[in-house]
């Protein structure tokens, strides 16, 4: 499949010198990693490129832009015309629903460009001219890894190793999602030998975090609730409480695997106010067979994967914890 894929890749490329790169909105490690380390490639291929954001990342992971001219669409909507304009492709990384980069869809949809995706998410939309979508595989990084590697593993050198690590790092919860595999571990075996320094890398992106986020993360515990008969715990932040501590971008990520840790749970949740968006915006995280990437589609607009999946509700906070607890409970059969 790879092989296959790479072959298609290169010849789609051939001729072709100017290239877009888009992940998802609200970017993590993998989405901003896999970007970041096409880009660098294709220079190496002799191409043009450019990665365009939806918006810019949060705080914790800015270190992984500084050095480049990288485009926030929201914060530069002429520029990003400008260089879809002069783009001969685009691709998509980390996302298979054009709804995950937000306004930026309006763009591509009028610069009538193909579009080649490369991701890991479940039931991916019809969008593209060439794709590889591997849902069984932890992350878009590696399976980008592997595209390289097939292409030319000479130009994968230690800071397109180190965008790759930081992305399999997170998606994959530090290498302890079910979807981490002996493969997976050859291939950070690889990345070691480019000379990747993780103890580095997961200092820069797990070692962060300023006082405010920490006492917010106190707040997320104190309020966890318990429904102790399924299985599920669940933790509210209001607008208030994010206002409080002084919330930035990407302060809460995380959270939501905390109550995970207590024995004997399956779910854990989160809700978010989001008040710039007049949403509640929803993280569900479960172990094993439960699937919350089904019941965050069935019950809350959402979706991504089996175990670590997203959604939102334009209902109140109290109506949002209401329909979730009737809700999960129908999900889980009780
Ligand atoms: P997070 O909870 O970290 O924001 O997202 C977890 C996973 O669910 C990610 O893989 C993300 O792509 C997906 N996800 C988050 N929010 C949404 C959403 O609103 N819709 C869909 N389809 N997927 C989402
Ligand atoms: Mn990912």
């Amino acid at each position: 499949m790879y092989l296959n894929f790479s072959q298609k890749l290169n010849e789609t490329l051939d001729g072709i010198n100017n290239c877009a790169i888009i992940p998802h909105k609200n970017p993590d490690a993998d989405a901003l990693g896999s970007s970041m380390a096409l880009y660098l490639f294709l220079i190496k291929l002799g191409k043009k490129a450019k990665v365009i954001l939806p918006n810019s990342p949060p705080n914790y992971l800015k270190w992984m832009i500084e050095k480049y001219d990288v485009i926030s669409h929201e914060n530069n909507p002429e520029e990003t015309k400008k260089h879809l304009l002069n783009s001969e492709i685009i691709f998509a990384l980390d996302f298979n629903s054009l709804k995950r980069i937000g306004m930026l869809s309006k763009e591509i949809h009028n610069a009538k460009l193909p579009i080649i995706m490369i991701d890991h998410h479940e039931t991916p939309e019809n969008f593209s001219k060439l794709f590889l979508s591997k849902p069984e595989i932890g992350s878009t990084c590696e399976i980008l890894f592997n595209i390289m590697k097939l292409i030319n593993n000479e130009f994968i050198d230690k800071e397109i190793a180190t965008y790759i690590y930081s992305g399999i790092l997170t998606d994959t919860g530090s290498f302890r999602y079910p979807l981490t595999s002996g493969k997976t571990h050859n291939i950070i075996s690889e990345l070691f030998k480019k000379g990747v320094n993780h103890t580095d890398i997961h200092e820069k992106i797990y070692d962060n975090y300023s006082f405010s986020r920490t006492n917010l993360l106190g707040v997320a515990l104190q309020k966890l609730r318990l429904i102790s008969d399924l299985g599920v715990a669940y933790t509210i932040l209001s607008k208030d409480n994010l206002e409080k501590y002084n919330y930035k971008k990407g302060d809460t990520e995380g959270f939501v695997n905390f109550g995970l840790r207590i024995k004997g749970v399956c779910v854990s949740v989160i809700f978010i106010e989001n008040s710039e968006e007049n949403i509640i915006k929803i993280s569900f995280r479960s172990k094993d067979k439960i699937d919350v990437n089904k019941f965050a589609k069935k019950y809350f607009n959402g979706g991504g994967h089996k175990n670590a999946s997203g959604g939102f509700s334009n209902d109140s906070m109290i109506e949002t914890e209401n329909k979730f607890v009737s809700s999960i409970k129908e999900f889980l059969g009780a």
